[in-house]
């Protein structure tokens, strides 16, 4: 539950049960415990249409076309929103967060894969369909390696745990992202080696969403900004050194995020109170 400048003023949390019905069932009884009566929001991990239908889940099985709107309206009685997870964590950043007051930024979440909020001349961008921001899947390399949605050498392959952890082993540096980047804040020069490069993949997205967007922050969020500027620092580097035309623009702030991982709930929240 946020208040109107985006604090949190009561929380709670259940474990994601299994199936549509049961989600929606902890969804409904968190929003009863926390506030009943009260508009809900909800950022959901997948691809959310404009009518609140969750089309398709990736990490959540059997979750597929599930009005998931309609059914917690249905149930609570209240206004409710949805919006994917990354959006909704965007908000957030841009209203109270690290981006608070910039009209142009894209949030970038590091984790298991990649997601993405657009901001764009103070606009939350949704795309016609809802689906805008599904920036882990562009393509930086047609011929690498293979990524779940059924392309090879999308951005997520290279710039996420999975391409921080497969750096780490092509260089012997451990097998965990965690291991690299406690190893780099020793000061293991290979360790540091690999953050450069891990550092590099995440600028080299950031250098074709400035062409496409043209904006003035980034925001760097999910679990792998726990690192700090041991990778956002290598990061500015590389998108300066990428970046056509760099010292005749503007500098485009890379930023960690503020928010952490409730920020999916606040932005959320943020949007129900809208
Ligand atoms: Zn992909």
């Amino acid at each position: 539950m946020v208040d109107e400048r985006g604090q949190v003023t009561a929380e709670a949390r259940v474990p994601t049960p299994v199936g549509a019905d049961a989600i929606i069932g902890a969804i409904a009884g968190l929003a009863e415990t926390l506030g009943p009566g009260l508009p809900v929001g909800v950022g959901a991990p997948g691809l959310v249409d404009a009518e609140g239908v969750l089309r398709f889940a990736p990490n959540l099985p059997g979750v597929v076309d599930v009005p998931m709107r309609g059914q917690l309206i249905a149930r609570l009685g209240v206004p409710v929103v949805i919006e994917n997870d990354a959006t909704a964590a965007c908000w957030a950043e841009r209203e109270v967060g690290a981006a608070a007051g910039s009209n142009d930024v894209v949030v970038v979440t590091l984790g298991t894969g990649i997601g993405g909020g657009i901001v764009s001349g103070g606009i939350l961008q949704r795309g016609a369909n809802g689906f805008a921001g599904e920036i882990g899947h562009i393509v930086l390399s047609a011929d690498g390696p293979d990524c779940p949605c059924g392309m090879k050498g999308c951005w997520e392959r290279y710039a996420s745990g999975s391409g921080l952890t497969r750096l780490a082993r092509e260089r012997g540096v451990g097998e965990r992202g965690e291991e690299v980047t406690a190893l780099a804040a020793a000061g293991d020069v290979l360790a540091l080696e690999v953050m450069a490069d891990f550092a590099w993949w995440v600028a080299l997205g950031l250098v074709s969403l400035t062409y496409l967007l043209d904006p003035s922050l980034f925001v760097i969020g999910g679990g792998l900004v726990e690192a700090g500027e041991l990778l956002l620092q290598p990061t500015r580097e590389a998108f300066t050194g990428l970046l056509a035309g760099s010292r005749h623009r503007p500098p485009v702030g890379i930023v960690g995020a503020a928010l952490g991982e409730r920020a999916g709930a606040i932005g959320a929240a943020l949007l129900a109170r809208q």
